[in-house]
Parts: structure tokens; C-alpha cells; sequence
């Protein structure tokens, strides 16, 4: 037998992403991250984690359903077709090298640079609270978060690429000043990925707060209602006016759910009110159905077997610790504090 020559495939650079565990995933977290993620999984090797502590630096109040959050929010990964054997899935609050990283990063890191995150900013105009130590720190905890397992690439939407760039520059110090021959922590790169943001049903983005979401687990029933009571352009009050998508809540969910044709037959349609906004709703419906099928067939399997999620969620938290030790007693080296 002639031995194997060729060589071997060289490891998969990693990715981490985050979920904040807030109730039932909707369409808009799947067409914003979770369809990103299913793609990245065959090609990186990824890390997604349960982010239960990011959570609780803008709901640290509501702890009492934390727990149920964070398995049904993993139920709807792997419903959404995240393979636990192609990526690795586990709880942040479980893996306390990530609170140690943070502290130890702490003492490096200038208080402005988490003054003047844009997203801290936001939140202390938009929060009645008073902000808090954890709200501040919450973008050095997710470099900690992204260090730790020495990521290469993080995928984020635009509004979240100053977190990357921060962790870059919390990176690039701290090597600076405990490893300068040797870098420990590399800098990771922002993964800019194309991601539709969509429309709820009022035509807000999709979010829990705004109660306008359609939920990844909606009976098919309840979608078509959903999407029968949306309220269309309002200036079509009645059958015979003539519309414009344009002014449409539902016209957001044509373009992502309909192809050339049928989007051609609602915008002509509309115009010409030739079609009523039910008729015109239909095909959206059916697809949005479609799209349920198979998660809702992959959901139930995981909800008749919970301890089949738990358990992925324990391998996957072993596989994460034993990477994230390993850095930590790097860490802890540099630093001279490995006694
Ligand atoms: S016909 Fe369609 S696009 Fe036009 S107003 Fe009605 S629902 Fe909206």
C-alpha cells in the first residue's frame, strides 16, 4: 500500500460570535446572524456562545427566566441548522476564564476607550437607569470574550465593528506591555458580513422590545395571522386605491422573501390595485411557512430529548474550557502571575 503523501489540510481559523439570551429567537435574528452562522460553520472552526452575562449588563433585573432563555435560544440554533459537530456551543457564565481575561485586562485598559464606545453612548441617552460599572465594562468583557480563544475573525454588522476594533487595540496593549517578544493575544479581524436586517411587522426593525416580531417557532397559524393583520401602505384605504410598496410594511418582506416574479406581479398589482393587500400577503406567507418546515421538524426533536441539548451544550463548554485554560495560563505567565 502506498503511504499517504499528500498533506495535511491546515486547521480551520476560528470565529466567535455571541447571542444574548432574551427570549425566543425571531426572523430577524435568523436573517441577521443565525444564516450567517450556519454558512461560516463549514468553513471556520467556530465558537458560539450563550452570552448570559452580556444579558445582564442591560437586564440585570430580569434573571428569573435567564435559564429557560438560554435552552430555548439553543434549541433555535440548532433548529436553524447549527451543526454541534462542526462548531462548538457552550454558556459564557459557565467558563470563568472569561471573567479573570476581563479583570486582568482591566488593568491596562484606559477608561476612555470604553467611554467613547458609540454603543455606551447610546445607551446612557436612551437609559432612564443610572448606567453601570458592568454596562461600561461590557465591551471588554466581549474582548475577553474574543481573546480567549484567540479568534481570527469575528463577524459583525457595522454598528458593532468599534467592539472589534476596541478588542484590537486592548490586544495590541496588552501585548505590548507583558509579551513584546513573543505576542500572546492576536488582534482578530471584523468579519463584515452581508446580513438583511428586517422589517418587523409595523415596519420597525424586527425586535423583541418593539413586539412586532414574527418568532422563528410561530405556529403556521400564527404567522398567517400575524401577516394578515400587518397594516399596509395607508394610503390604500380601500380595494380600489391604487398603492406604492414603497410605503408598505409588507413590500420589506417581498424583497426577501419573493423572488423577481412575483415581486414584479405585487409591485404591478399594487400600483394598480389590481390585487388585494391579502392576495398580495399570500406568497409571503407561504414563504415564511416554507422557511419554518424544517425547523420546526429539527426543534421538536431537540424539545422531546432536552437532555440531548444539554448535552451539546456540555461538550461544547469542555471542548471552549480546555482552549480558554490554555491562554489563561499564558496569560497568567506573561504576567508573572503564574504561581
Ligand atoms: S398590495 Fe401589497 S405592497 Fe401594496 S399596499 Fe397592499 S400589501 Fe402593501
Amino acid at each position: 500500500m502506498t503511504p499517504d503523501t499528500s498533506p495535511a489540510a491546515p486547521p480551520r481559523q476560528r470565529v466567535l460570535s455571541g447571542m444574548r439570551p432574551t427570549g425566543a429567537l425571531h426572523l430577524g435574528h435568523y436573517h441577521g446572524a443565525l444564516k450567517n452562522w450556519v454558512r461560516l460553520q463549514s468553513e471556520f472552526d467556530c465558537f458560539f456562545f450563550v452570552a448570559d452575562w452580556h444579558a445582564m449588563t442591560t437586564h440585570y433585573q430580569d434573571h428569573a427566566d435567564i435559564e429557560r432563555n438560554v435552552y430555548d435560544m439553543v434549541v433555535d440554533w440548532l433548529a436553524a441548522g447549527i451543526d454541534p459537530e462542526q462548531a462548538t456551543l457552550f454558556i459564557q457564565s459557565r467558563m470563568p476564564e472569561h471573567a479573570e481575561l476581563f479583570t486582568l485586562l482591566a488593568m491596562s485598559t484606559p477608561l476612555s476607550w470604553l467611554e467613547r464606545m458609540p454603543s455606551y453612548k447610546d445607551m446612557l441617552e436612551k437609559n432612564r437607569e443610572p448606567a453601570t460599572y458592568g454596562l461600561l465594562g461590557y465591551p471588554l468583557l466581549q474582548a475577553a470574550d474574543i481573546l480567549i480563544y484567540k479568534a481570527a475573525y469575528v463577524p459583525v454588522g457595522e454598528d458593532q465593528a468599534p467592539h472589534v476594533e476596541v478588542t484590537r487595540e486592548v490586544a495590541r496593549r496588552f501585548n505590548h506591555v507583558y509579551s513584546p517578544d513573543r505576542p500572546i493575544l492576536p488582534e482578530p479581524q471584523a468579519l463584515l458580513t452581508e446580513t438583511s436586517r428586517l422589517t418587523g411587522l409595523d415596519g420597525e426593525k424586527m425586535s423583541k422590545s418593539y413586539g412586532n416580531t414574527i418568532a422563528m417557532r410561530d405556529a403556521p397559524e400564527v404567522v398567517e395571522q400575524k401577516i394578515r393583520r400587518m397594516p399596509t401602505d395607508p394610503q390604500r384605504m380601500r380595494r380600489d386605491d391604487a398603492g406604492d410598496p414603497a410605503r408598505c410594511p409588507v413590500w420589506p418582506l417581498h424583497q426577501l422573501y419573493s423572488d423577481a416574479d412575483t415581486q414584479a406581479w405585487a409591485a404591478q398589482g399594487c400600483r394598480t390595485a389590481g390585487i388585494g393587500c391579502l392576495d398580495c400577503k399570500q406568497p409571503v406567507i407561504d414563504a415564511i411557512k416554507k422557511e419554518q418546515e424544517p425547523w420546526r421538524e429539527r426543534a421538536e426533536a431537540y424539545l422531546s430529548n432536552p437532555k440531548q441539548v444539554h448535552w451539546i451544550v456540555e461538550v461544547g463548554t469542555e471542548r471552549a474550557r480546555a482552549v480558554a485554560r490554555k491562554t489563561m495560563r499564558e496569560v497568567r505567565t506573561a504576567m508573572g502571575l503564574a504561581y
